[in-house]
């Protein structure tokens, strides 16, 4: 019930950062007073994401453009423009497209008013890193038709870090900073007694006694309760954060991986999504090199000779397929 509720929440406060902004384009009137052939569409972009939008291909199949799509749509703003099929062309409807790009963003908006049949718009985006999402409106009619494209931002959280002893992501927004393979390893071999005997605790580890240590970059995920499945194909769902060594794991295998907490991994409520390369370039503030490691089933960022710490490995170094995904996480 809660996820419910919190996904509502939110998608409430996206309608309205919406009906703000749509609210500044006003209606569509100067517009439409414009349109007067036997095909038209009035159609609003509304840009809710912290990218400029520039626009890099416009065409018509069928039609011209009055007044043409903005240039430049600027963060939390919007655009208009207006398309129509040439007057005094019979059976030909207005059909077209724009598409714009931003950081990390291509979008690609069709309308067809048909001169027969029913109208349709599309709206596609490709984004690596996995942080928009959209929804599009086709109006009905022949002439006039009003069509709206929305892409907005999801929310993210922040606060996950990488562990510069493990090299796992773990969430570090709490005073208790989970447990860490590397951590508890160093105090099995140096505890009391020397050589490979067990610290203190009868070699239980103590939970939150030996947490990880973050070091680089916060990186943010966003929820897969809270903003459904991923639609671009470049992210994958579902990863959680374990309650007992907050590692961010894969939990979409009945395999949990060792949890240096004890036992397997055990994922809290919420789902994450994380993007992975796909052939896009890396967004401005988008780091590649992270791997899902085949042992404990970890995030962990693969850099240097040494793959950091695995609970699954003893005191060895995370292990991976170099064939899966380069997953790129975004940070701030
Ligand atoms: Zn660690
Ligand atoms: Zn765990
Ligand atoms: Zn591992």
């Amino acid at each position: 019930m809660a996820d419910d509720k919190e996904s509502k929440g939110l998608t409430v406060d996206i309608q309205k950062q919406v009906e703000t902004i749509r609210k500044t384009l006003g209606d569509l009137k100067a517009i439409l007073d414009q349109l007067n052939t036997a095909r038209s569409v009035a159609a609003r972009i509304i840009n809710n994401t912290d990218l400029t939008l520039t626009a890099s291909f416009q065409e018509h199949e069928s039609g011209d453009f009055w007044p043409p799509p903005p240039q430049v749509i600027a963060p939390r703003s919007g655009g208009v423009f207006g398309s129509q099929s040439r007057s005094g062309a019979l059976f030909t409807g207005a059909v077209g497209t724009v598409h714009y790009e931003g950081d990390g963003l291509t979008a690609f908006f069709d309308w067809n008013n048909p001169w027969a049949g029913e109208n349709s718009s599309v709206t596609a985006i490709h984004s690596s890193t996995g942080r928009y999402r959209e929804w599009t409106v086709a109006g009905a009619g022949n002439e006039k038709a009003q069509f709206e494209y929305t892409v907005f931002q999801i929310p993210e959280e922040g606060s996950w870090r990488s562990c510069r002893d493990c090299q796992t992501l773990y969430f570090d927004g709490v005073a208790d900073k989970g447990s860490c393979p590397a951590r508890l390893m160093e105090r099995i071999i140096t505890g009391p007694g020397g050589g490979l005997k067990r610290g203190p605790g009868g070699g239980k580890p103590i939970p939150g006694s030996l947490g990880h240590r973050a070091e680089g970059f916060e990186y943010f995920l966003s929820h897969s309760a809270t903003v459904g499945p991923p639609p671009n194909n470049n992210q994958t769902a579902p990863w959680c954060r374990c309650t007992k060594c907050f590692a961010l794991f894969y939990d979409g295998s009945p395999q949990k991986g060792a949890c240096p907490g004890g036992g397997g991994h055990s994922g809290d409520r919420l789902g994450y999504l994380v993007p992975y390369r796909n052939h896009s370039q890396l967004a401005l503030r988008q780091q590649d090199s992270w791997r899902i490691c085949d042992a404990c089933y970890g995030l962990f960022f693969e850099h240097g000779p040494i793959l950091g710490r695995c609970s699954s490995r003893g005191d060895e170094g995370h292990e991976f397929d170099p064939a899966s995904h380069n997953y790129a996480l975004n940070y701030r």
